[in-house]
């Protein structure tokens, strides 16, 4: 099956480059092995997108987009894409089932919560160790939980899961916050809301479920133990990178560069969202992203083929 534009990844980005491509006249197909929305729907209440009086979840904030993306005629995929050909002219789109060709690649593949790597975590995931204060945060009603990060995930979900716990200690390796003033200023109020500082977590004890955090002090060197019902871990987040070629230009930490067309080294791929080398990562700068992409391929496409109809 021939698309012009093929978009891997279906969170703001992916569906931003969708509307913009399909609304511009393009055959446009977007790939998503998971589910349509991407990270955001996790969050309870996004409050910063233009546009809305008053604060949407991230689900129905990406269903609309979606349906948008639906009406201009965009084609959903539900596959998982196993390699992507980037040589030469036509891009190769190979999927467990089918073999995809596209003019121009769009890719929104997002990002992933970081791990805290510690001992119990992996074990004890599901059972009291989560990366989702939405999905799990209420089945933690009248419960003591920690949070750890000083970021604005943890702060925003620290916050969210003061609805049901009695108790969120907050655990973050420094002594200040990396979080926006706003939400620093509502959490360090919120008198359910508990700040352990300069603190790391060692290790999650548990048997069946999580009992317990070995906790050390950087400064004062000190262990303690301290008893939770529940750690909601957000120490940042890490590309899903591992479909790009070794041809694909990442920076360090693996995220894709591009230029400010969302060009990336590869002649007609581009790259959107949180995937992406850069300074914000938020709703409106993924789809903002994804509206420049989409315009940008389609802009490559016409200069590179003879018509569209190639
Ligand atoms: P982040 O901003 O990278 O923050 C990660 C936090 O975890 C930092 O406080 C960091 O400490 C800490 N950390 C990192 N590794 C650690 C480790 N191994 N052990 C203990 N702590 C560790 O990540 P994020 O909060 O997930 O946010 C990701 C991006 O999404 C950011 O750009 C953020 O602005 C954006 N975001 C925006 C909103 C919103 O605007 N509504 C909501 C959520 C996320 P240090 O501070 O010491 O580095």
């Amino acid at each position: 099956m021939r698309y012009d534009i093929i978009i891997i990844g279906a969170g703001p980005a992916g569906l931003s480059a969708a509307i913009y491509s399909a609304r511009g006249g393009l055959k446009t197909a977007v790939f998503e092995k998971a589910f349509v929305g991407g990270q955001i729907t996790v969050t309870d209440e996004v409050e910063n997108y233009p546009g809305f009086e008053e604060p949407l979840s991230g689900f129905d904030l990406t269903d609309k987009m979606r349906k948008q993306a639906e009406r201009f005629g965009t084609v959903f995929h539900d596959e998982e894409i196993t390699a992507i050909g980037l040589e030469g002219l036509c891009k190769i789109i190979q999927t467990k089932e089918n073999t995809y060709r596209a003019k121009s690649v769009i890719i929104c593949t997002g990002a992933h919560p970081r791990r805290l790597n510690v001992p119990g975590e992996e074990p004890l995931t599901g059972r009291g160790v989560s990366y989702c204060a939405t999905c799990d945060g209420a089945l933690y009603r009248d419960k003591v939980v920690a949070v750890v990060g000083g970021g604005d995930s943890a702060i925003e979900e620290g916050l969210f899961l003061t609805r049901f716990a009695k108790k969120v200690y907050v655990i973050h390796r420094r002594d200040s916050l990396r979080a926006q003033k706003i939400i620093q200023e509502r959490a360090l109020k919120n008198p359910k809301m508990e700040f352990i500082w300069d603190t790391v977590v060692q290790e999650i004890v548990g048997d069946t479920r999580v009992k317990e955090l070995e906790i050390f002090n950087r400064k004062t060197k000190q262990i303690t133990h301290l008893p939770v019902d529940g750690i909601f871990i957000y120490v940042g987040i890490l590309p899903n990178n591992e479909l790009l070629e070794s041809r694909i230009e990442l920076d360090s930490a693996g995220f894709v560069l591009t230029d400010e067309t969302m060009h990336t080294n590869v002649p007609g791929i581009y790259a959107a969202g949180d995937i992406r080398h850069t300074v914000l990562r938020q709703v409106v700068t993924a789809t903002s992203d994804g509206a420049v992409a989409a315009w940008s391929a389609e802009k490559w496409i016409i200069e590179n083929y003879d018509s569209l109809e190639d």
